[in-house]
């Protein structure tokens, strides 16, 4: 974990998601991070189709929209934006992955789930292969030919690399100590109790309540209604952030995280020249 007093300090980080304290910024920041992580960090998805079989009881384009909505492994260096690829966007080897789903019912029903689609490229797979896309009946037939490519977010929600992806303001606390009473009779002070999140505690020193976990404050306010005394005020701080960012598996959530501020330093290299240039 960095220092407390530095501008990122991560608080919880797995592959697939992470939690993050980003401090001395501003709202117009973060929110601009947040957006590009949702809508310009390009992923690999199912973008086209071949249709050649498909004798089950789902129509087709729903089938196909079932597939584009797969999560798909993702080699960011190791592939080329269709429009900036050197074929034009027409599709090669360096923008395009085939993939096929191949599956035929025997004697008795059958469920497709995506660890049978088959790929041409072992980079590019379902995350997962539990994804459930269609029940056979006995005798059914489904044969597709799909075609991955990097997108971004802002053009379709198949090439979203989030599923969520999210801040709020950092939370604090102030208790007015010349107005609290410390009501309570029990040892517990009713805005302690009345917490639903249970991130408020009773100072062992003091007696006054206090914010033990404003990481899991949701700014609710249940402390603030329950005081009849107008002792204790939410005060959020609008410059630090709390992030809560969770991959769809198709690329690390760090990498997820690190192309997103690189595209955005890449925008202000780029408004920078122009303003230059005048
Ligand atoms: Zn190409």
């Amino acid at each position: 974990m960095s220092s407390s007093n530095s501008l990122v300090e991560i608080v919880d980080l797995k592959d697939l998601f992470i939690r993050f304290i980003l401090r001395n910024s501003n709202v117009a920041f973060a929110n601009a991070l947040r957006r590009i992580m949702i809508s310009e960090v390009p992923v690999m998805a199912i973008s086209d189709f071949a249709i050649i079989n498909n004798t089950s009881p789902i129509f087709d384009e729903i089938l196909a929209h079932r597939l584009s909505l797969i999560p798909l492994t993702t080699d960011l260096d190791g592939f080329n934006l269709p429009e900036k690829c050197v074929c034009g966007g027409v599709g090669c080897p360096r923008c395009q992955v085939t993939l096929t789903l191949n599956v035929k019912a025997g004697d008795s029903p059958v469920t497709v789930y995506s660890r049978d689609i088959l790929s041409s490229d072992p980079r590019v797979v379902p995350v997962s292969g539990d994804f459930p896309i269609a029940k056979l009946s006995a005798g059914d037939e489904i044969l597709i030919e799909m075609y991955a490519r990097l997108g971004k977010g802002k053009d379709n929600a198949r090439f979203q690399p989030v599923s969520a992806c999210a801040y709020k303001y950092f939370p604090r606390i102030v208790v007015n100590t010349s107005s609290c009473i410390k009501c309570s009779s029990d040892g517990t002070l009713k805005c302690v109790s009345e917490c639903p999140k249970k991130v408020l505690d009773v100072d062992s020193k003091t007696g006054y309540p206090y914010l033990r976990d404003p990481i899991n404050c949701s700014l609710c306010k249940a402390c603030v209604d329950i005081c009849e005394y107008g002792a204790i005020e939410l005060k959020p701080d609008d410059t630090s952030f709390i992030f809560y960012v969770e991959s769809t598996g198709s690329l690390p959530v760090h990498k997820i995280i690190y192309t997103a501020a690189t595209i955005l330093a890449e925008k202000c290299d780029e408004f920078l020249s122009k303003i230059g240039g005048l």
